[in-house]
């Protein structure tokens, strides 16, 4: 076996075959031909909402899993490991997080055991804006309050899983920019009903992109939010948001290693069977030592996720280890797909192969939920104690 279960606990092991048999259900042609619709892949949504994997990090008293960071990050490894297109699912897992920090006990009664029974989704959640993306203090969708509620108004880009969820986690301004004492401060989080909002100050276009993701431009024009559906203190909307950031970057490395465990697993298959010049490929180093390479990044990148998730599970911060594990597995998997496509010549090509959907998948993780260049600087400044450049 190439990559061995050793380390991981019997619940963990067994979690682990569980998500596998789920993911058997929907091979490589299943996401092949949702890829090739543009659709979203609602029965794989429907089978993980009805084994409780999307509740999986919803406390039990709320009808959910309750399992840890760590546990969610196997899952999400192993979903992206057998072909699937993770990114479907990652969101409900990464957005959960704030509300179970910052959420009042009348918002979680009054949301998770809905989200945990599969009534309710929380797919979505709204911060990049068309002048706003790595900076992210420089968002300028104004919440104004009125009474017992806030009139929203503003733009938001490239926002996920917005026609496929009911609600929305929604980062919005409640003091402009010029008047808060600290860039930081002066945002808020909102917690959109889509079901009420779409069609009534909410309205969004599809974005096209180079693989099958359901990303949409927004628009907010004069949109009414229950003031009690804000997501912690107002004004601390951005602390709340950086607060789960570590968990985020632990599942998003997670999705990366699972992708390039998928590489790697297919292209020692490949390379044993493809016979040129009377043998198999694999025998010619030109061949082996990329997938080597790859395999050695990963497994080391593993380690720091590994390390992450266990930190975070003991009531830590591990920002040096999530983004280290962020930065590190973005990139082997990243090395695994090049590996895999060199390997599978011109048939890394071919749609039939899976190989060339899931290499245009994995480019995104360098870029975003982060870019890699933003977490180097945090290992730069914040770790290094380097000056700051912004
Ligand atoms: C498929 C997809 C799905 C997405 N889903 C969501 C979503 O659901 N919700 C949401 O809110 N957002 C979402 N995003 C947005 C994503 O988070 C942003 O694209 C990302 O944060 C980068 O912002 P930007 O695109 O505006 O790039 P910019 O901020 O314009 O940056 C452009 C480039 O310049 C680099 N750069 C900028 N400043 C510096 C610096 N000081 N030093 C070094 N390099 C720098 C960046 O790293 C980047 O490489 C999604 C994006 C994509 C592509």
């Amino acid at each position: 076996m190439i990559f061995s279960d050793e380390g991981l606990s019997a619940h963990q092991m067994a979690l682990c075959e569980s998500i596998r048999a789920l993911c058997a259900r929907f091979p490589g042609r299943y996401w092949r031909e949702l890829d090739e619709r543009e659709a979203y892949p609602e029965e794989f949504l429907a089978a993980l909402t009805e084994s409780g994997y999307m509740a999986a990090l919803i406390p039990e008293q709320y009808g959910g899993m309750g399992l840890a960071v760590s546990d969610a990050a196997l899952i999400l490894e192993e979903i992206a490991r057998s072909g699937a297109n993770a990114s479907s699912c990652h969101a409900q897992m990464y957005t959960m997080g704030t509300v179970l920090r910052h959420g009042s006990d009348a918002q979680k009664q009054a949301y998770l055991p809905a989200i945990a029974e599969g009534r309710l989704r929380l797919l979505s959640m709204a911060v990049t804006e068309p002048d706003a993306g790595s900076e992210t203090t420089r968002i300028s969708t104004r919440a104004v309050r009125e009474g017992d509620r806030y009139v929203v108004n503003g733009r938001k880009v490239f926002i996920s899983r917005v026609a496929q969820s009911d609600l929305l986690l929604l980062l919005v301004r409640t003091t402009p920019y010029d008047e808060c004492r600290k860039k930081t401060e002066g945002l808020s989080i909102l917690l959109v009903d889509l079901r009420e909002a779409k069609g009534h100050g909410l309205e969004f276009r599809r974005i096209p992109l180079m693989f099958n993701h359901h990303t949409n431009e927004v628009v907010l024009e004069n949109l009414e939010v229950p003031v009690e559906n804000r997501i912690g203190p107002e004004g601390q909307g951005l602390r709340c948001i950086f607060s789960t950031l570590n968990a985020e970057r632990i599942l998003l490395s997670s999705q990366c290693i699972g992708d390039g465990r998928y590489f790697i697993e297919q292209a020692a298959r490949y390379a044993g069977q493809r016979v040129v010049f009377g043998r198999p490929i694999g025998m010619n180093q030109g061949i082996q030592f990329p997938l080597a390479r790859a395999y050695a990044a990963l497994e080391g990148a593993r380690l720091m996720r590994d390390r992450a998730a266990e930190l975070f599970d003991r009531g830590g911060t591990p920002g040096r280890e999530a983004n280290l594990a962020k930065l590190l597995s973005s990139e082997a998997a990243w090395q695994a797909a090049n590996a895999c496509l060199d390997t599978f010549g011109g048939y890394g090509f071919a749609r039939e192969y899976d190989v060339e959907r899931k290499f245009r998948e994995a480019r995104l993780k360098l870029v975003t939920p982060v870019s890699n260049n933003l977490v180097l600087s945090f290992l730069g400044e914040q770790v290094l104690g380097l000056p700051r450049s912004f």
